[in-house]
């Protein structure tokens, strides 16, 4: 299997790259189709019985036009009628069994790979999802999979029973009359160039659509998850417009798709059809001449109209089977991709019981999309356990890039960063992140109740365990409050939360998960005074007895760090209490009277 690395991600706007040749990429289900060998082998039987039977139905009409109908034999008319019946149960139960052991695959082996790539995603670090847009992992696990579902669940076993019947209508033809058969023959190519030609161009059409429809839902999905932002900035317009201007690519996308599709289908049937009239002709020729029987004549024409509609439905399917070769091949893009982190083959393993002693040693380290520009550079930074560490400094001097170092979500260039005196490369990024508890900006809430959305932090702690956690972060009292207390719903993202209400439920969820190092990142919107006071008592509750960094934003907070580090440009640039580094002047003291006064007067005039 090509491994993919990261760098092979499809980049925004090259993804209507047309597809390469690929109904072969459908080999690669087998890996979900082999676990289900009985009901594979039960759909390639059955599908075998059925096409036999119908191929049997000609042999009958046959001896029906001749024995019968031409003998004047009653007797044999009856037979006949009895053999027919016998057939058509035999197809009846045939069909059935095909129609649920192949449908029963198509929705089984989607479900796997639902769940496979679903699994994969969550696997995979933050790397791939900022070349690879959230709408578009979602249309491939949507759209693609309902695609492969309908290949595996009808189409393959179109495309294989038309076979079947075309090679043994065929064959039946040409045991019945080589004559008309080499007619047959003439006009075989004259149908399959436009069918092939066609194919190809419903194909390519086809990816090009669906790639247009990830571009609809991607917009959407970013409008509507910003939402306030597009509406705070009168963006409507735009949005609209802009979003008009896809849906509108789409249907043209479609329209061409369309049109090549009923142009196949349209040429397919006046050639199959006009090439039955021509055979009919000469058939009839034959028969008056005394050249076949008339029951010759009927099984041929029997034959050559299976012959022909199988084709047909071939020429149908072979556009899905396309379409889907494509899906499958997004859907395995993306299953092959590995993470780059992930746990050593033989991983340290930390006690349950940690000191919390984190060290960042001579730490330089490029994002991967910006390799020209060091995030951090020569970092040195030892947290003892139980201190409380400040990282204060502009925006984008690198702050939030420790913490995504500490919690691995990318390795280091040079350097190491430990826990216990492990490098953090040694340990199972698992392992490693739950002695880590996250308490982000900009807090996450679930649409869930209160319960889930603490618990997130140990599913499997007790109510009353999640209550005092809840009690911990001043958060009972106003989730009490609520209409159904804990139960009651928090609305999509905690829209019915207010930001400090949000921010106490993520602290929460941090005190519940009891991690022994604590990474916390302040919020910066300016809090109501006594929401703020609240937050602040639930952090100092949190921080205690834990190795805490913190990207500070409030003067409490900085306040009450045992140390404050000051970065500015990916370094360390001082290092000091407060009153130290306001005494030393510098990049802190503006800070400090800049940031920290003024977040103090926000919120003291709220
Ligand atoms: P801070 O948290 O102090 O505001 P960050 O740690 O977010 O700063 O960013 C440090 C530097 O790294 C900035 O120059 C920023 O533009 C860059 N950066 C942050 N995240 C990424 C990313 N995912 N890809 C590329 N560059 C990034």
């Amino acid at each position: 299997m090509a491994r993919k690395r990261n760098t092979d991600l499809p980049e925004e706007g090259d993804e209507t790259l047309p597809p390469k040749r690929k109904i072969g990429e459908l080999r690669r289900l087998g890996r979900f189709l082999n676990p289900y060998s009985f009901y594979v082998v039960g759909a390639l039987l059955a599908l075998t019985v059925a096409a036999g039977t119908v191929l049997t139905i000609g042999q009958g009409v046959r001896r029906l036009v001749d024995d019968g109908f031409a003998a004047g034999n009653i007797e044999l008319l009856n037979q006949s009628l009895v053999a027919l019946l016998v057939i058509v149960v035999v197809l009846a139960g045939a069909t059935y069994a095909r129609f649920f052991f192949v449908s029963w695959l198509g929705e089984r082996v989607v479900a796997d790979i639902r769940k496979a790539v679903f699994e994969h995603t969550l696997r995979l670090d933050p790397t791939f999802y900022e070349t690879m847009r959230v709408g578009e992992v979602m249309s491939r696990l949507t759209a693609d999979t309902t695609l492969i579902q309908s290949v595996v669940g009808t189409s393959a076993s179109m495309a294989l029973r038309n076979v079947l019947l075309v090679i043994g209508g065929l064959v039946m033809l040409a045991v019945t009359s080589p004559k008309l058969t080499l007619l047959v023959l003439l006009v075989v190519p004259l149908v399959l160039v436009p069918i092939l030609f066609f194919g190809r161009r419903v194909r390519s059409l086809s990816r090009e659509s669906q790639d247009r429809l990830a571009d609809v839902g991607s917009y959407l999905d970013e409008s509507i998850a910003n939402i306030r932002t597009v509406q705070a900035f009168n963006h409507e317009a735009v949005d609209r417009s802009r979003f008009s201007g896809r849906v509108e690519n789409t249907f043209q996308t479609s329209i061409r798709r369309i049109r090549a599709r009923a142009a196949l289908t349209a040429i397919v049937i006046l050639l199959v059809f006009g090439a039955i009239g021509v055979i009919l002709w000469m058939g009839g020729r034959e028969v008056i001449s005394g050249g076949i029987s008339a029951g010759d004549l009927s099984a041929f024409i029997f034959y050559a109209i299976v012959v022909a509609t199988s084709v047909g439905a071939l020429s149908e399917v072979i556009g899905s089977l396309q379409h889907a070769a494509g899906a499958v091949e997004r859907l395995f893009e993306l299953l092959d991709m590995q993470p780059n982190i992930a746990a050593p083959a033989n991983p340290k393993s930390l006690p349950d019981a940690i000191d919390g002693r984190v060290t960042i040693e001579n730490v330089t380290f490029r994002y991967p999309s910006r390799p020209d520009h060091p995030a951090l550079q020569d970092f040195e930074l030892a947290v003892a356990p139980g201190e409380t560490v400040a990282l204060v400094g502009p925006s984008g001097a690198g702050k939030t890039t420790v913490f995504q170092l500490l919690l691995r979500f990318y390795d280091p260039d040079t350097g190491r960063l430990t826990l216990d005196g492990v490098d953090l490369r040694e340990l199972d990024p698992n392992d490693l992140r739950a002695h880590i508890g996250l308490v982000a900006q900009e807090p996450v809430v679930f649409s869930a109740d209160a319960w889930e959305n603490i618990r997130y932090g140990r599913p499997d702690a007790s109510d009353d365990d999640v209550r005092a956690a809840a009690e911990a972060a001043s958060a009972a009292d106003f989730l009490d409050a609520l209409p159904e207390g804990f139960a009651t719903f928090l609305g999509e993202k905690g829209v019915r939360l207010s930001g400090g209400q949000r921010q106490r439920i993520a602290i929460a969820r941090a005190i519940l998960r009891d991690p022994k190092v604590l990474i916390l990142d302040e919020a910066t919107s300016a809090l109501d005074a006594e929401s703020e006071r609240a937050v602040q008592t639930a952090l100092t509750g949190l921080m205690q007895n834990r190795t805490t960094l913190v990207i500070a934003h409030r003067l409490a907070t900085v306040m009450a760090a045992d140390r404050i580090v000051v970065l500015e440009d990916g370094r360390i640039v001082a290092e000091g209490t407060h009153d130290e580094l306001v005494t030393q002047g510098g990049l802190y003291a503006r800070l400090a009277e800049l940031q920290f006064e003024l977040s103090q007067a926000g919120a003291a005039a709220q």
